[in-house]
């Protein structure tokens, strides 16, 4: 019995259990919400990866840089396309989200989420103080991603500054962080019952129009994250490293199919770097150094995504955003996406962040939590075609592309 659950791939048990839930869910009706408790556990069990995660993950990636002086021309370049990209994805997400509006006309009366919290008072003044880790081991106790993410990424610039004597601390941070993807795993095999029950309680509970409503999110989560394939990474192969779109899109072929079942760009880096040196040309160095920090800090699928859901959320709570708010989403929802470590429901850890910022009920988490895998699979090929694009375009510009080695990626 164990051993056909566990032969199942888990995205499959996962899909399996989300349409399971749904049938039990308009089966059984309201009475549904008795099992919600199940989901409750579940979204409890991955708030308790996001900090350790976010430590581990974020230093190792930027100590994977490995020589402080490479953070000159490569890093500032790589750096500069990921944040770039990184806004006009998250940009995208609130333009969809605003236009098309995903989440109006749902009823969630019938959800019981108690009161919507008040929108923060914090200005400008506090926002920037509150970026500080003035005591780190506070931060993460109040699991403060903002300065969390400052903090890891000043450990890591000091482990590559103190070179030799620098290795035993990055040793831990590497091992640290392989850990914590294992237990990541570890909670991840909770997900099916988790998107079960939760999936059971949105369809018992709530009317066709909030199931709409996902569908909606999730359709337009794939056209956000198709747009960003098309014309951002489109765009910078074409007209930055000057090279044919198809034969680009042809060479990472394997990557988008590993990353697309598999819903994790960590899991996907040994392809993508295979592809980047052997299909597209990119020299090891830049390859590794780009494609390695790029699994960690590089997602405009999530960037968008966290636009996107948080538009979602306030439209479903009846929450209004300010322009204020628009741009504290644009940064957040990028360092956010900075911060997601490379593995599934990822993304999902880092709306908390967000929401919390601007107001928006954490129960939205809950609330697409049960439609995440598929929407997921999407962002991580999204995420894993951009670190692809930019290893390329960055190799392009250095003189560190084998010109030679992509026209033959004919015969992949
Ligand atoms: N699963 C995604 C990745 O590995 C991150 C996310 O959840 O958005 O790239």
């Amino acid at each position: 019995m164990m051993k056909t659950w566990f032969a199942i791939p888990l995205w499959q048990r996962v899909i399996g259990a989300l349409v399971l839930g749904i049938i039990v869910g308009r089966l059984w009706g309201p009475e549904a919400e008795s099992i919600k408790i199940i989901g409750d556990v579940f979204v409890a069990f991955i708030k308790m990866l996001v900090v350790p995660l976010i430590f581990f993950s974020l230093v190792a990636g930027v100590a994977a840089i490995g020589d402080i002086r490479k953070l000159g021309a490569v890093g500032g370049r790589a750096m500069l396309l990921f944040i770039v990209s990184g806004q006009i994805a998250v940009w995208l997400g609130l333009f969809l989200g605003t236009v098309l509006a995903p989440g109006l006309g749902v009823d969630t009366t019938a959800l019981n989420v108690g009161d919507t919290p008040p929108p923060s008072e914090t200005t400008w003044r506090d926002m920037i103080m509150g970026m500080i880790p003035q005591s780190p081991v506070q931060v993460m106790a109040d699991v403060n991603v903002l300065p969390l993410i400052i903090f890891s990424l000043l450990i890591g610039i000091g482990i590559l500054m103190a070179k030799e004597e620098g290795a035993p601390v990055l040793k831990i941070f590497e091992s640290g962080s392989v850990v914590m993807q294992k237990v990541t795993m570890v909670v991840m095999e909770l997900t099916p019952f988790g998107v079960f029950a939760l999936m059971a309680w949105v369809a018992g509970t709530l009317g066709f129009d909030a199931l709409a409503a996902l569908g909606k999110l999730v359709a337009l989560n794939y056209l956000g994250c198709l747009l960003i394939i098309a014309i951002i990474y489109g765009g910078m192969i074409k007209f930055l490293a000057k090279l044919p779109v198809i034969d680009f899109f042809r060479g990472i072929i394997d990557a988008i199919a590993v990353s697309y079942s598999t819903a994790s760009s960590n899991a996907t880096l040994p392809v993508t770097l295979r592809c980047a040196r052997r299909n597209l040309g990119v020299s090891n160095s830049v390859a590794s150094f780009v494609i390695s920090l790029g699994a960690t800090i590089n997602m405009n699928g999530t960037a968008m995504y966290l636009g996107l859901a948080t538009l979602f959320g306030a439209q479903i709570f009846g929450v209004d955003l300010t322009w204020g708010d628009y741009f504290l989403i644009s940064i957040l929802g990028t360092l956010g996406a900075v911060g997601a470590a490379g593995i599934p429901g990822a993304g999902l850890i880092m709306m908390a962040l967000v929401f919390g910022a601007v107001g928006v009920p954490l129960e939205t988490i809950a609330f697409v939590a049960g439609v995440d895998r598929i929407m997921d699979m999407m962002r991580t090929t999204t995420n894993v075609s951009g670190d692809a694009a930019v290893a390329t375009t960055v190799a392009a510009m250095t003189g560190e592309l084998d010109r030679a080695e992509m026209i033959s990626a004919d015969d992949v």
